[in-house]
């Protein structure tokens, strides 16, 4: 019996319509060659809609998000202005409570990486911390942002982040900067070993955000599972992204007990808008792991595997990588190798 689900797309600004749609492009071609019945509800959010709804997060769109099983969403632009509404990603992980955003980084064939075994997942707590949102200028000239940390979203990370290792090579690193920020980051080690102590079969280590940094290029094939805060682990995994090849092919997954959003974690990159030159691979990989989410994991293989297949070949390449391939080339390569499988 075929399944049915309904996916929210909000496509974004700058490329985010371009990479969005080859993205949906390829998730037709899945429920083609699968039994899957996906329905897209397409939602108005992003930097574009601020003129017209006063908000880059309109209320009809979180009410169309709460009708739907998961969430697409591509690259939008983020208001700098103090004031302005906070980014709309964040907006919606609070909402739904995405408590961990998951950012594999591997090194794919046919595209150069520092070392040829990279294979780590930066698990980065997402709903505090430095982007809780609390910032104030206290008189003029002098500002505070505040770091927020608790034990109950710490745990909560942790524990998303022990699973996983358990899942892959159970090695876990817990990065923070605790000889400087020593109550907030104290507080997220604490969490950190308490949930360890349940989870003996995992070889636990942990690093100070600065020598991660280093060492995330020097011997970026040591990492297994990263587990951080959320303004390290954001920093951390477009630098895993790029140690692997390009920002073009990272994607993001933001998990909450009840919802998933899935994104590319690159930005809108308003330069090359509506160029159709940009990698679209990051968010095709957000719609794999949003299938996986699912628990469509044949669908989600499919695209994984049709996604290795056109790197592997090497044919169809965008600028990135090397070549000379549209975004809409690089859609199509992979949607017909999801049809041929
Ligand atoms: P960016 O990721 O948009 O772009 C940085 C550079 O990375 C680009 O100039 C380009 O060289 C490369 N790049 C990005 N995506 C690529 C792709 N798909 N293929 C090939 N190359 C790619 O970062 P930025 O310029 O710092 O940010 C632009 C805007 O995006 C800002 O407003 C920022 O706040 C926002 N942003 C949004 C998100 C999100 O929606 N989750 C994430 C990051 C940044």
């Amino acid at each position: 019996m075929s399944k049915n689900y309904n996916i929210a797309v909000l496509k974004g600004d700058g490329i985010g319509p371009e990479v969005s749609e080859a993205a949906v492009n390829v998730l037709q071609a899945v429920q083609a060659a699968s039994g899957l019945k996906l329905n897209f509800l397409y939602g108005e959010a992003g930097y574009h809609c601020i003129k017209e709804y006063g908000t880059n997060m309109p209320k009809e769109t979180i009410a169309m998000l709460k009708r739907t099983d998961a969430c697409l969403k591509g690259p939008m632009t983020t208001p700098e202005t103090p004031g302005a509404p906070v980014s709309a990603a964040v907006q919606i992980r609070k909402t739904f409570n995405l408590y961990a955003n998951v950012r594999p980084c591997r090194t794919y064939p046919n595209v150069e990486a520092l070392k040829p075994d990279i294979d780590l997942v930066v698990v980065r707590e997402n709903t505090e911390g430095m982007y809780s949102g609390v910032e104030y200028e206290v008189s003029p000239g002098i500002g505070v942002a505040m770091r927020i940390i608790t034990t109950e979203a710490s745990l909560h990370i942790a524990e998303y982040a022990f699973k996983l290792a358990e899942k892959r090579r159970k090695h876990l690193t817990y990065v923070h900067k605790a000889n400087i920020l020593r109550v907030t980051d104290g507080i997220f080690n604490d969490a950190v070993k308490e949930v360890a102590r349940k989870h003996s079969d995992v070889t636990v280590d942990d690093i100070h955000i600065d020598a991660a940094a280093m060492h995330l290029i020097k011997k970026p094939e040591t990492f297994d599972v990263i587990v951080t805060t959320n303004l390290f682990g954001d920093v951390l995994s477009d630098e895993a992204a790029q140690v692997t090849g390009s920002l073009g092919l990272a994607a993001g997954a933001n998990i909450g007990d009840t919802y998933g959003m899935f994104e590319p974690v690159h930005g809108s990159a308003p330069k090359y808008t509506g160029m159709n030159r940009v990698n679209p691979t990051a968010t095709i990989m957000a719609a794999q792991m949003m299938l996986d989410y699912l628990g469509e994991k044949e669908a989600a293989a499919k695209i994984e595997d049709a996604v290795m297949k056109v790197l592997n070949e090497g044919k169809v390449r965008t600028k990135d990588l090397g070549g000379s391939s549209t975004t809409s080339e690089m859609s199509e390569a992979i949607a017909s190798k999801v049809n041929a499988l």
